[in-house]
């Protein structure tokens, strides 16, 4: 299949998942994650319309953004861990960081982006299975509060809502009570009506469980696999 017929194919299929939720498709955006994989491949999912791209590593990105800066309204997501020492060079690559999970690492980029003149978009993660391996801060833990506070003062950062990465379950459906507490913890957030916190933006679900992130109300699924083929 080519990589084309794949991103028709989801896209049906997150029509279906939107339809049997009474949702709107529309408001669900597909993000290809293209980790791993050449600028070529990136180019033809761009070419199938795709705009909206994530990528794990800063520095790996950092070979593929010059060969790919023609694709000019194309928005690059960094979506794995990041580490302070590498904001400054993520907030220059990025138009968006998806993987925020400390006040530390918010502050760096919150200078970088003032640095570079620029407003950084960015998603706070949470650890929903409270895994020790996986980054992300816990639903309730004091460091999500610092950091929702601590908003208003990083004024060159756009706080637009929640990423998540579930425990890997065989059964997509097992995930669905970890989705279902992301929704939760953001109707939550958007319910206090902080100052500078939108909570529009809900990314949750990958290749083998974006259904069902979906009916829990995900407003971005991010796949890689299921465009692309395995990674190698
Ligand atoms: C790799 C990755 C994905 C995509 O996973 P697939 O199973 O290939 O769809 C989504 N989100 C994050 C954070 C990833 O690292």
């Amino acid at each position: 299949m080519s990589i084309d017929q794949n991103v028709a194919r989801i896209r049906e299929r997150i029509a279906s998942a939107a339809c049997r939720a009474g949702r709107n498709p529309d408001e669900i955006t597909l993000m290809a994650v293209s980790k791993t994989h050449p600028p070529e491949l990136i180019r033809e999912a761009y070419d199938a319309g795709l705009r909206v791209f994530g990528e794990n590593r800063v520095q790996e990105f950092s070979g593929k953004a010059t060969p790919l800066a023609d694709l000019q309204d194309a928005k690059w997501h960094l979506i794995g861990h990041l580490q302070s020492n590498k904001a400054a060079r993520a907030a220059e690559l990025f138009s968006a960081i998806d993987s925020v999970d400390s006040l530390k690492l918010a502050e760096k980029l919150n200078s970088s982006a003032q640095s570079l003149r620029k407003r950084l978009e960015v998603l706070i993660e949470i650890n929903v299975g409270g895994e020790a391996a996986k980054s992300g801060l816990s639903p309730d833990s004091p460091e999500l509060e610092n950091l929702l506070n601590a908003a208003p003062g990083l004024d060159h950062l756009v706080f637009h809502g929640l990423m998540t990465i579930p425990p890997f379950t065989e059964n997509p459906e097992d995930a669905r009570p970890y989705f279902r507490q992301l929704r939760e913890l953001r109707e939550d957030i958007a319910s206090r009506n902080l100052p500078s916190i939108n909570m529009a933006i809900l990314s949750m679900g990958m290749s083998h469980d974006f259904e069902v992130a979906i009916e829990e109300g995900s407003t971005c699924v991010r796949v890689g696999t299921s465009i692309f083929g395995e990674r190698g």
